[in-house]
């Protein structure tokens, strides 16, 4: 056991949820942070505390400050922080932007990036040798929607991707004297409930010819990812996002 704790905003479904098993399976304590779905976060812990791990579930909209500071605050009490993984993130409908409303771009913006600035904002207070912390890593979730643009689609949720590659890039930088590394993954077409979400269940499994390897990925292999990306494996590993696509 690590012992170190890790803590994955949108930790109880799909990518995070493969993200805190794979943490928890490398010794680390994981905080599952979800938004609405307690049922599912609590699922998460109960696995992991059956396979003698330690989680806890936290609900926190990354939409909501106040929610942040509180998700911050409960794993303060877990133990000593080594990883932020920015993994909540949100996509809507299908649309043009001549169709698209103030209300669905405040809220993409805000979940996507402003959640995912502010949850990185508390780490670094956290982990920053400047602050007295041991150092860490940040991982952000971002997309490859962000290369692509995804028009007709979400040019909304591409754009909020392309901020986190900048933030990663950014903040890398900022913080790479301190002791913290900030390494962004943009997944392809993952195997998650994220398409349902934007009311297209089957969008991942329709578009899977579009890749070059013919097929989706599954959440497990953007977990692998991540955990390598929050291990000393990636010790020269900063301010840079990597595909995990299969090509795309
Ligand atoms: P998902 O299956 O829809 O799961 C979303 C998770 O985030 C759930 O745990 C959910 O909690 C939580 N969540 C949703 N809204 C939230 C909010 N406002 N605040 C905090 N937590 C929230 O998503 P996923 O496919 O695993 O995606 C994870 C990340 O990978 C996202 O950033 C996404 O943009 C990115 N990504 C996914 C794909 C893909 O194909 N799946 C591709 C590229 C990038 P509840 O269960 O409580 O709602």
């Amino acid at each position: 056991m690590t012992g170190q704790v890790v803590l994955i905003t949108g930790g109880s479904r799909g990518i995070g949820r493969a993200a805190a098993f794979a943490a928890a399976a490398r010794g680390y304590k994981v905080v599952v942070g979800y938004a609405s779905n307690k049922a599912a976060a609590d699922e998460v812990v109960g696995k992991i505390e059956a396979s003698n791990g330690k989680a806890i579930a936290v609900k926190c909209d990354v939409g909501s400050e106040a929610d942040i500071l509180n998700l911050f605050k409960q794993a303060d009490t877990f133990g000593s922080l080594h990883a932020l993984v920015n993994n909540a993130g949100v996509v809507d409908a299908t649309s043009r932007v001549d169709e698209m409303s103030a209300e669905r771009l405040t809220r993409m913006m805000n979940v996507n990036v402003v959640g995912s600035i502010l949850c990185a904002r508390e780490a670094v207070k956290r982990l920053s040798t400047k602050h007295g912390g041991k150092g860490g890593v940040i991982v952000n979730l971002s997309s490859v929607a962000a290369t692509l643009g995804s028009p007709s689609q979400y040019v909304d949720y591409a754009a909020s991707k392309g901020a986190i590659d900048t933030l990663t890039l950014g903040l890398g930088r900022e913080v790479s004297a301190e002791g913290i590394r900030v390494a962004g993954i943009r997944p392809g077409l993952i195997d998650t409930d994220i398409h349902a979400s934007g009311g297209e269940p089957d969008r991942a499994h329709r578009l899977a010819h579009t890749v070059p390897m013919k097929r989706v990925g599954t959440p497990e292999e953007v977990a692998n990812a991540i955990v390598w990306l929050m291990s000393d494996e990636a010790s020269y590993v900063t301010a840079t996002t990597m595909d995990v696509s299969g090509g795309r």
